[in-house]
């Protein structure tokens, strides 16, 4: 599936019906959508409906968000080269590949609590440049203290509430951006800002609804 497809056209396409319903509206996002191909990052079957803005299963029942959402976050997260990212899910990889496009590849560490997906988007992640991204197996609810701090915490799966160990591994004026809520499979974009005295002012936006996250910190098993 996929052959024969133009895939630069389909990602333009794709990015321009993300400009005109209004969620991308930052040029420097625009451009690393522009220059990421998400086809590598699905599985082959789904090459052909890469740029429809869906979410798309990866296997081991999670998905690779979609675009729309992706669009939203990497805009709140507002990031500039040479900050540090720790991307909470690292599931495809395609969303750590936006990061790194964003703020370099060797400033981003994402973590997976799957084996086989992080071997997976390690492995995306790599066949198409952005090897220098750091992809750990671990508990992403308790944040990676070992190798922050960082100035943004973005996590792709939906937590009860912001974990505790998250705020204590930003940088000052760090950010989070998470879908947090009371059911695992329905939650608002929270994006959290800490501020001199080390607490966070917290802003709730856009209603979502990702996998949940799994952890100590988070939904148990
Ligand atoms: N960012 C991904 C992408 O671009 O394809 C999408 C990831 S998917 C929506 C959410 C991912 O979070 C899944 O791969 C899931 O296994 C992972 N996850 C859930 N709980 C986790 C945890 N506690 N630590 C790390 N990863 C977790």
């Amino acid at each position: 599936m996929g052959r024969g497809i133009d895939f630069v056209s389909e990602r333009a396409r794709m990015v321009d019906r993300l400009v005109r319903s209004g969620y991308l509206k930052d040029p420097t996002v625009r451009a690393v959508f522009l220059a990421v191909p998400r086809e590598a990052f699905v599985r082959p079957e789904d090459r052909a409906a890469a740029y429809q803005d869906v979410p798309l299963p990866i296997g081991s029942g999670q998905t690779i968000s979609a675009p729309s959402m992706i669009a939203i976050m990497l805009e709140e997260a507002q990031l500039r080269p040479g900050e540090r990212v720790l991307e909470i899910g690292t599931g495809s990889g395609y969303h750590a590949a936006l990061l790194a496009s964003l703020a370099g590849p060797k400033n981003v560490v994402s973590i997976e609590r799957k084996s086989s997906l992080a071997e997976w988007g390690r492995s995306n992640l790599a066949s198409v440049g952005f090897a220098d991204v750091t992809v750990v197996v671990g508990d992403g609810s308790l944040g990676l203290p070992d190798r922050g701090p960082y100035d943004c915490i973005l996590a792709t799966a939906g937590a009860p509430r912001i974990p505790d160990a998250w705020p204590r591994q930003l940088n000052p004026q760090g950010r989070i951006v998470a879908p947090i809520g009371s059911s695992p499979r329905a939650q608002v974009l929270v994006v959290a800002s800490r501020r001199s005295d080390g607490r966070l002012d917290v802003r709730e936006g856009t209603p979502c609804a990702f996998v949940p996250l799994v952890g100590a910190q988070a939904w148990p098993k």
